[in-house]
């Protein structure tokens, strides 16, 4: 172990100093405004470390993360694709970055327009009238599309439709968003091979039905076959149809949730549109919705007058706001790079790019871990651990195991369809020596697991942590290293 590899994070000592040249005289002179009473009397309690202190302690840190740019992060239902650094140069121009949100619209058409440009876009992509950019991130985006749902219901005067049905496979954010906007969730089964159970969900369409959720591809990664006459049933029943597009990848360029029969979707651009996400945002979720919902949409919306100049509207229809001003507008930019980068011909590749790549890693490892549906998937798949469980070797297990060989686990114990869900997404972005070394490395865990199953359950053997408590990493972190004082 390297002397660093310690988790050392108290480095202060009094009197140690980092210089650093004034970016501006500006805040200088500003602070000579601040009235005496208002300023602080003592030092703030930080820690006193040298500028070498400092760069090897975060230098050492971020070596010890793991991103996409550090290696293969086939996590599914996550889309961690490759994310062009020409984004983020392109949303940090001071141009747009240094905006304020309650400049006049005059002093931001630049800003208006991309917003306007990209909500087109995003309706041509989806096959929906119109987008509003201003959810926070997916979740925030269904319980917006909810909001739009209920508000259409009781526009028409009829209130008593609460009911939402979601598939027993979707993201967990699907009932939590509903009951969040204080529908009520009903759920419908899944047939074995993932789809929806047409004759489970007919009795499920009363009077009372707000609508449904789904997501196509479904969370096992395979096309709902049926959702023309799905959607069919659900509208003769009065409700609506809701498409939770987190992960469109699979989709773009070739099916548009709109032609499909849904009225209302969100997309994640973190996801689809290439932001980066690992650390849990900053995220956008877009809501598209087909032309009897625009009204409903949040304020404030951006609209377009007859000479090409833009402005801010808030219509009373409306369902009220669910953001501060537009939203997350850094990540909007990058969505807009990066389809504007790609462009139509090369946006069209990328579900089929996905599409081939999920497939490929799917085939070439069905012979050592088990594929609980045959046949073709879209962007991801799902294997239920191990093929041979007689070693005793869980999905945990390889899911560690992968971390000694530089991999990124792919997403486990989801879908809870099966007992050792593990859901694989590599993305379109990853090249196929990348893809054959993950499947060797698989293979290889899999010989492992054999011939020596107790290493494999002791894995991770390289990490610095190795096997945490994740439920107190979770609801008791430890977010400063004065707690860890303490
Ligand atoms: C990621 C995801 C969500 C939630 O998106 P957040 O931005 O994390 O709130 C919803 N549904 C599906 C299918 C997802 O993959």
């Amino acid at each position: 172990m390297k002397y660093y590899d310690k988790l050392i994070f108290e480095l202060s000592r009094p009197g140690r100093k980092g210089y650093h040249l004034p970016a501006d005289c500006y805040g200088v002179e500003a602070l000579k405004e601040i009235p005496s009473d208002l300023l602080r009397k003592e030092d703030p309690e930080l820690p006193e470390v040298s500028e070498l202190d400092v760069v090897r302690h975060y230098t050492n840190l971020s070596s010890k993360n793991f991103g996409v740019d550090t290696g293969f992060y086939p996590l599914g239902s996550c889309t961690m694709k490759y994310n062009p650094k020409i984004n983020e140069e392109l949303a940090a121009m001071p141009e747009f970055a240094a905006l304020h949100p309650l400049q006049p619209a005059e002093s931001a058409q630049g800003a208006l327009e991309l917003y306007y440009n990209l909500q087109k876009a995003l309706s041509n992509i989806a096959g929906l009238a119109e987008f509003t950019l201003n959810p926070y991130a997916g979740a925030h985006g269904e319980l917006t599309g909810l909001m739009v749902m209920r508000q259409y219901h009781i526009a028409r005067g009829d209130e008593k439709r609460r009911k939402v049905i979601v598939p027993d496979s979707a993201h967990g954010t699907n009932p939590a968003s509903a009951m969040v906007a204080g529908l009520e969730v009903v759920e419908v089964k899944s047939k074995p091979n993932g789809s929806i159970d047409v004759e489970d969900l007919k009795p499920l369409l009363d009077d009372t039905v707000a609508g449904i959720m789904m997501t196509n591809p479904n969370t096992l990664g395979m096309f709902e076959t049926e959702i023309m006459e799905i959607a069919r049933l659900v509208h003769e029943a009065g409700g609506l149809l809701y498409y939770d597009g987190a992960n469109l990848n699979p989709m773009l360029g070739k099916v548009r949730p709109g032609d499909m029969g849904f009225d209302i979707m969100h997309i994640n651009l973190h996801k689809t549109f290439s932001t980066p996400h690992g650390g849990g945002g900053p995220g956008s979720g877009p809501v598209g919705v087909a032309a009897h919902l625009v009204d409903f949409l949040p304020n404030p919306r951006v609209k377009k007058d007859e000479n090409g100049k833009f402005y801010i509207e808030n219509g009373d229809k409306s369902l009220g706001s669910i953001s501060s001003f537009l939203g997350n507008f850094g990540v909007m930019m990058k969505a807009y790079a990066y389809i504007l980068s790609l462009g139509k011909e090369n946006l069209k590749n990328v579900g089929p790019m996905a599409t081939l790549n999920a497939n490929y890693i799917k085939e070439s490892l069905k012979d050592d871990y088990l594929l609980p549906i045959e046949g073709a998937c879209k962007h991801e798949f799902v294997f239920d651990g191990l093929k041979d469980k007689s070693t005793g070797v869980t999905t945990l297990n390889v899911a560690k195991r992968l971390l000694d060989y530089g991999f990124h686990a792919p997403t486990i114990y989801f879908p809870l369809l099966f007992h050792e869900s593990m859901m694989i997404e590599p993305t379109e972005t990853e090249s196929k020596e990348t893809l054959d070394e993950f499947i060797e490395v698989m293979h290889k865990v899999a010989k492992e697991a054999k011939e020596d199953p107790e290493m494999v359950k002791q894995a991770p053997h390289t990490t610095l942590i190795s096997h945490p408590d994740e439920t107190t990493a979770a609801k008791k972190p430890v977010l400063s290293y004065r707690q860890m004082k303490g």
